[in-house]
């Protein structure tokens, strides 16, 4: 069996939380807010292969502040989250993966480009094209816009990041 650590970070707001519930739980709660860090364990298969996957659902690095946490150098993949309501959030993922570069001292971390609340149509602030052109800046990595509200392609970008993950522990 694999286990991997799956650490979701992104902008406050933008749905994390809703996320990790739906691919947890297949729930989504209008007021499921918490702002503690929470992390969450479940088991699936992927790839006709067994995977105990633990969620790491962060929260309080919206201020900017250096993410010390120790999740960002010890977690295996980031599903790394803006919303498509957002601009800033879109600005703020790039930040954040710089800082997860400088906590690992690597460039080679298995990353999920994810575009939520895609449910949010009439909303939209960030093009569908622009997501596409920053997962492709950043080497290809994968691209999703999410809805944890409808659960669609929720299943798909962790299972994603599951596999990113197996291809990078690959030996090389
Ligand atoms: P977090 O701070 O990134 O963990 O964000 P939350 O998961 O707490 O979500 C913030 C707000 O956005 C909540 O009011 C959620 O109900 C809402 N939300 C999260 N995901 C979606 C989504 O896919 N669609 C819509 N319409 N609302 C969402
Ligand atoms: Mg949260």
């Amino acid at each position: 069996v694999d286990n991997v650590e799956i650490v979701v970070v992104g902008d406050g707001g933008v749905g994390k939380s809703c996320l990790t519930l739906r691919f947890v739980c297949d729930e989504f709660r209008e007021e499921y807010n918490p702002t503690l860090e929470e992390a969450f364990r479940t088991q699936t298969v992927i790839d006709k292969k067994a995977c105990q996957i633990d969620i790491v659902d962060t929260a309080g690095q919206e201020e900017f502040q250096v993410l010390r946490d120790t999740h960002l150098t010890v977690g295996d993949g980031f599903l790394i989250v803006y919303s498509i309501t957002n601009q800033n959030s879109f600005q703020f993922v790039s930040k954040l993966r710089g800082q997860i570069h400088r906590a690992r001292s690597s460039e080679d971390v298995p990353f999920v480009l994810v575009g939520n609340k895609s449910d949010l149509e009439d909303s939209r602030d960030v093009s569908t094209e622009d997501g596409k052109q920053l997962a492709k800046d950043w080497g290809n990595v994968k691209f999703f816009e999410t809805s944890a509200k409808t659960g669609k392609n929720t299943k798909e970008a962790f299972q994603e990041c599951v596999k990113e993950i197996r291809k990078h522990r690959q030996p090389k």
